[in-house]
């Protein structure tokens, strides 16, 4: 085995009216958005989040800071693509990426596939590296109320240059 890292990322984000939905970079018609600073993609959020970990470079408000204009509604799909190119920078490569939306509604099950498209081409990884599911918790907590959506994120990165 090489010289292996880790990370996991966690993210959270409130429903609110008048945004466009947009998970794992798919934009969902017909429900309300997310609450946040650029298209508050949860799920790209948490995974970015992983990434960054598992390069120790700490978080993606230190990588990307919500003070700074230039991030002002970016798609999270393209910071992905910068995170991609910083795992490159540091000699890495990402091995495998495994994902979970935490939702009650929408069911997300339609647009799994075209996320894990999305989420693979902005890394430059074969989709099937990429893994991405949803649960719902069963009406508890702020997911099963319908009032946010959650996501977890775990990385797998692999040193290629000393
Ligand atoms: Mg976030």
């Amino acid at each position: 085995m090489g010289d292996l890292r880790v990370g996991t990322g966690y993210d959270v984000h409130a429903f609110a009216e008048g945004r466009a939905l947009v998970l794992g970079g798919v934009t969902i018609p017909d429900h309300a958005g997310l609450a946040g600073h650029s298209d508050a993609d949860v799920l790209v959020h948490a995974l970015m989040d992983a990434i960054i970990s598992a390069l120790r470079e700490g978080d993606i408000g230190r990588l990307f800071p919500d003070t700074d204009a230039e991030y002002d509604g970016i798609s999270s799909i393209e910071l992905l693509g910068r995170v991609a190119r910083l795992v490159a920078e540091r000699g890495y490569r990402l091995l495998d990426a495994d994902t979970v939306l935490v939702i009650e509604h929408p069911r997300i099950s339609g647009y799994r596939e075209e996320m894990r498209e999305r989420i693979a081409a902005a890394l430059g990884v074969d989709v099937e590296s990429v893994g991405v599911k949803a649960t719902t918790t069963e009406g508890l907590g702020f997911e099963g109320r319908g009032e946010g959506v959650g996501a977890h994120a775990v990385v797998l990165l692999e040193r290629v240059n000393p």
